[in-house]
């Protein structure tokens, strides 16, 4: 089965998600917010081997824990990115605007593109451009099992922020009717912040989209 480990980290409570084929053991952490040494633990504790770094985007919340992860996991997992999100990556994923410093780990290595196939053991995976909240933000859809991770696009009754560097609110609106509303309602919504939601629910109740 396909299972998922959500681990809220770092100073802004991010959701880290450890995804892992329980079948062949292959693991991959999307969005290593921070503590990436803690992340490894956990997978290394369930036997897992993770073989791969997704970022939804380069926000230094969502990437601050790549470094520690590439520390701890031999070899260390490729990461995975949208090339418009690069310059956000190369600038520690803004973290000196709001005051911090960050290692960002190993530069990506995978470059993300609209209607890529990612796959975790025999997991399929849909990469979808979504931006708005950053010019190179993605979403990793799985159909089979009827879950998108979604990063800063949306989340429950609310709507990634767009005024920071590279933000605009209309087109993080027309992102969420091409690439989010058009999925099944009972498609679960796994966000980079807060609580899980479902595509219906946030078609129904999000403020932002009535
Ligand atoms: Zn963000
Ligand atoms: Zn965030």
């Amino acid at each position: 089965m396909l299972e998922v480990i959500p681990m809220i980290l770092g100073p802004v409570e991010t959701n880290a998600y450890l995804v892992a084929d329980t079948q062949s053991g292959e693991a991959v952490v999307i969005d290593p917010a921070w503590d990436g040494q803690d992340i490894a633990a956990e997978a290394r504790r369930r036997l897992w081997r993770i073989t791969g770094i997704w970022l939804t985007h380069a926000h230094f919340d969502h990437i601050a824990g790549a470094a520690g992860i590439s520390r701890n996991v031999q070899p260390p997992p490729p990461v995975a990115l949208h090339p418009a999100d690069l310059p956000l990556w190369e600038a520690q994923g803004g973290a000196p605007l709001f005051g911090m410093r960050i290692d960002p780990g190993p530069p990506p290595s995978i470059s993300l593109a609209q209607g890529q196939v990612l796959q975790v053991g025999s997991y399929t995976f849909e990469v979808r451009h979504a931006p708005g909240h950053t010019p190179g933000h993605v979403v990793f859809y799985c159909a089979a099992e009827r879950l998108v991770f979604c990063g800063d696009v949306i989340f429950m009754s609310s709507i990634g922020r767009t005024d920071l560097p590279g933000g605009s609110y209309k087109t993080l609106l027309h992102s969420i009717r091409t690439q989010i509303l058009t999925l099944p309602d009972t498609t679960r919504l796994l966000s980079g912040h807060g609580p899980e939601s479902s595509v219906g629910q946030e078609r129904q109740e999000n403020p932002f989209l009535s």
